[in-house]
């Protein structure tokens, strides 16, 4: 089955909206002062901390929350756009939320009151509704270059899971309902492109976060395309005969700003996806996998409970912490990923904050 290009953007119009809800109706959990500053204030929600004019939010407020990465029309925010024009992403005016610092505060996302939701703000009154659509929030994405295209073979395979780590600021209260013995996984995020390698009933193919692309001569240069062939993969997963999806990330010159300035194109694998039971495998399956095929694991930080990972205490300044520390190359990791050791579905990711600061998203 192959399908055009504007076919497969039609379906990519019309699936589901992404899991990562940008805007949502949140609770303000506390309202912190700022040392020296009269005119703003810290609104808390969830791990999450934005800096805001004093006195228009209080704890135990409902708002809407707008995420970091959001882009958001100026006609709900045209004060983000001051003394500037506003900028253009995917035909809607508007600004991309981005991390930033105000009066040494970190500030991620935007507070809004529930206004903004017009006349029918009751219809959406239930912490952590998405709001995202009507209020026309969308994720920005950073458009692909040449090299990371391709051509489709077809939309990404139904029979694997995509790549996504929910971000530990959304996972605070789920962590506390868990098991204190639960033991997790900490392994290195590596700042590239999402990739995965299948084999499904004796056809072997390679996707990018979205697209699975074509393995012939038209994909000559693609540097997903280019590392499935160098690899060998297809024959080793032939071999190996087990329905599997290998994911990792590719990294290195030219993609996604090469955070590590390294000459070369890397794969380290995070997950390996079982697709006769559509569920992720067990860390220890996974690692005799990536050996049987000699493939390169990302590396491996610890394992054990959050406790002896230094994040028992649950408090997101902990997990940040764990979060701010030297990459393979750069002094300065895009982040850390938990992973449940007995439940490897359930994951989360952990930002460094001075990587989103240096720009590191962009
Ligand atoms: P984008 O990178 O396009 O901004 P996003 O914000 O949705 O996407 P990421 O912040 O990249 O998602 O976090 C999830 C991604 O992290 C995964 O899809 C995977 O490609 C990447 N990743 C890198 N290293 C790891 C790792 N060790 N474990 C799991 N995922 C990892
Ligand atoms: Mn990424």
């Amino acid at each position: 089955m192959e399908f055009s290009k504007e076919e497969i953007e039609a379906i990519i119009a019309d699936m589901p909206t992404p899991s990562r809800k940008m805007a949502t109706v949140r609770w303000v959990d506390e309202i912190r002062p700022i040392e020296g500053a009269d005119a703003i204030e810290l609104v808390i929600l969830g791990g999450w901390q934005v800096v805001v004019k004093k006195g228009e939010f209080f704890a135990g407020l409902p708002c809407v929350y707008l995420e970091i990465d959001s882009w958001v029309p100026t006609e709900i925010a045209p004060f983000l756009s001051k003394g500037h024009e506003p900028r253009e992403y995917e035909g809607v005016k508007g600004e991309r939320l981005k991390t930033i610092r105000l009066r040494k505060q970190l500030s991620q996302g935007l507070v809004l009151p529930l206004s903004v939701l017009g006349d029918k703000w009751d219809e959406f009154f239930t912490e952590g509704q998405d709001v995202s659509e009507i209020l026309g929030v969308v994720k920005y994405e950073k458009p692909l270059p040449a090299n990371m295209r391709g051509n489709a073979r077809r939309y990404f395979p139904n029979f694997i899971q995509k790549t996504d780590q929910e971000r530990v600021q959304n996972r605070l209260r789920t962590l506390e309902a868990r098991e204190d013995d639960e033991e997790y996984e900490l392994t290195l995020k590596l700042d590239g492109s999402s990739t995965t390698f299948y084999h499904y009933n004796g056809d072997t193919g390679v996707c990018s976060r979205n697209l699975e692309l074509k393995t012939d001569e038209s994909n000559v240069g693609n540097v997903f395309v280019d590392k499935f062939h160098e690899l060998g993969i297809s024959d080793k997963l032939k071999a190996l005969g087990r329905n599997i999806a290998i994911q990792g990330e590719l990294w290195g010159t030219g993609i996604n700003g090469n955070w590590e300035k390294v000459d070369g194109i890397y794969f380290h694998v995070f997950d390996v996806f079982d697709c006769d039971r559509y569920c992720y495998l067990r860390a220890d399956e996974r690692y005799a996998i990536v050996n049987a095929l000699g493939l390169a694991h990302a590396p491996i930080l610890g394992s054990g409970t959050l406790a002896s990972l230094g994040v028992g205490d649950l408090r997101i300044e902990s997990f940040l912490a764990v979060a701010d520390r030297p990459s393979i190359f750069n002094k300065i990791a895009e982040g850390v990923v938990f992973k449940s050791l007995k439940d490897p579905n359930f994951t989360f990711k952990v930002i460094n904050n001075r990587f989103l600061e240096k720009g590191g998203d962009e």
